[in-house]
């Protein structure tokens, strides 16, 4: 389907709309110069100083949808105006016509939580806040509800910063085969084993390089994270050289979180699990996804539901006392009863962080490639399954506190860390804030240095691929230094030199 636009250029921001109700069909804005053919939609603005003139267009097998208002605009921002007006006209037609009422309305890009707390640092109530979302941007009362619990929980989390607080983040960008809907830049453990050994060492060597730089620049570890990939992956030796070289150069005394991302089960071995527990790591994950096995197999996870669970039992006679589990709604061949299974398993289970994932198909990924997946054809209700995690979540005590949605995610629904009173995965939040540095180690790693005392942010990126990590490994050195030269652009203490 194409977008026209006439009077003023909303496409793509109309795109995304419709692209709510279309599941799996491409919806672009119009070229320059292209004529409306069959299933279209033209959007009209006749933009007057203090009102606009609008309409809507929606041309689709042989039929026609219409509708017009004159609506008053504001001086300071007439395009955003006119562009949340035509976007709720296309909404309404959209909703006729298919039956869907998509529950984040038109709210697409923002992440909801982060135009909540926006408005409330404005000086809007919750309530003014609250009106915003229903009645400007159609968000439903559900997801209304969800967005303020994130909120409060978020804004504390971020509450903890401080000027010289910062988390660091350890690449292994490995997984012992590729998850049919992963669009992450993994690497097969076979492929990649005889350069193991070399990415260990590098990345030992820009562990110390960082702490040193950290260490200088005034910055205090707050949060570590080891993500991938999966970073059981590799040996129980090479996890221990690592924990340890963390230890060795970082001081971890004040540390609030440690977490390593354990994921699958069959890399998760008791020895593995033991040399984690050793070094301290407070928090792990260990995530199922489902608990179908029909599911599992079909999305190229080569293990059964019961290993999950077994990795899960050895971890607690370990002693770890802080357990997340993803699971994913939406993924191919799923059904609503099978989800909702999965859900009840998981309460049973009762880790302490349970995420729960809609489906996001991105282009990378094998469902939308070679053995591309008809998103229209997912069977099971996506919006009703992210209903029921949600409700029996909240029934049995648990609490949202991180919400993000991305794009191509089914339904424009979103990914919401729920956990027990307390135990937040605080990088979770960090991670996709503003306001918090992250100095990141490995190939893929991307560090987000940022202002203490301003909005100032910078990024310093890493090489994607294990190989050219380690053959430009001077090069990631280099690139870490410039933490230096931020900070001292931007010190800790304030002072201006
Ligand atoms: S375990 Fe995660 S990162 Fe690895 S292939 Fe599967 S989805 Fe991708």
């Amino acid at each position: 389907m194409t977008v026209f636009c006439e009077g003023r250029d909303y496409g793509y921001e109309l795109a995304g709309v419709a692209m709510l109700f279309f599941r799996g069909e491409k919806v672009i804005p119009a070229k320059e110069g292209e004529e409306p053919l069959d299933n279209f939609i033209l959007a009209e603005t006749n933009l007057r100083p203090g009102r606009a003139s609008l309409s809507v267009t929606v041309e689709r097998e042989e039929r026609t949808w219409e509708a017009s208002e004159i609506v008053p605009v504001s001086e300071e921002n007439p395009d955003h105006d006119c562009e949340l007006h035509l976007a709720r006209m296309l909404y309404q037609i959209l909703s006729e016509i298919t039956g869907i009422t998509p529950k984040w309305g038109v709210l697409t890009g923002i992440r909801p939580v982060k135009l909540v707390q926006r408005r409330l640092d404005q000086g809007l109530s919750r309530e003014e806040v609250a009106r915003e979302l229903r009645e400007d941007y159609l968000v439903s009362q559900e997801k209304l509800d969800l967005a303020f619990a994130t909120q409060q929980k978020e804004h504390a989390i971020l509450s903890r910063n401080t000027p010289d607080s910062f988390s660091l983040y350890i690449s292994i960008p490995f997984c012992p085969s590729r998850c049919l809907y992963c669009s992450f830049v993994s690497h097969s453990i076979e492929k990649t084993y005889k350069l193991m050994d070399q990415y260990i060492d590098c990345l030992c060597q820009e562990i110390a390089h960082t702490a040193e730089v950290a260490r200088q620049a005034g910055l205090r570890l707050r949060t570590v994270y080891f993500g991938g990939g999966t970073p059981t992956s590799i040996t129980a030796e090479q996890l221990k050289k690592l924990t340890d070289c963390v230890a060795e150069h970082f001081d971890l005394s004040e540390v609030w979180e440690y977490t390593i991302e354990a994921g699958r089960p069959d890399t998760i071995t008791r020895e593995k699990l033991q040399v984690i527990r050793d070094a301290g790591v407070t928090r792990i994950s260990i995530n199922p996804q489902t608990f179908n096995d029909d599911v599992l197999r079909f999305v190229g996870r080569k293990h059964p539901a019961q290993a999950v669970v077994d990795c899960y039992e050895m971890a607690r006679e370990l002693g770890f006392d802080s357990i997340n589990m993803d699971i994913i709604a939406g993924l191919p061949t799923d059904t609503l009863d099978s989800f909702r299974h999965t859900v009840e398993r998981l309460l049973e289970l009762g880790p302490e962080n349970i995420t729960v994932h809609t489906l996001s198909v991105k282009r990378s990924a094998d469902l939308s490639g070679e053995k591309a997946v008809d998103l229209s054809s997912l069977t099971g209700d996506v919006t009703e399954m992210v209903d029921y995690a949600q409700r029996r979540l909240m029934e049995n005590g648990y609490e949202p506190y991180y919400l993000y949605r991305q794009r191509n995610i089914l339904d424009n629904l979103e990914n919401t860390g729920y956990c027990k009173p307390g135990k937040e995965g605080l990088y979770n939040v960090y991670i996709m804030d503003e306001t918090h540095t992250i100095l990141a180690c490995g190939a893929g790693g991307v560090s987000k240095l940022r202002d203490p005392h301003g909005d100032d942010i910078k990024r310093l990126f890493n090489f994607k691929y294990p190989y050219e990590y380690i053959s430009r490994f001077e090069e990631i050195l280099q690139r870490k230094d410039e933490t230096l030269a931020f900070y001292q652009s931007h010190p800790i203490d304030g002072t201006k030199s």
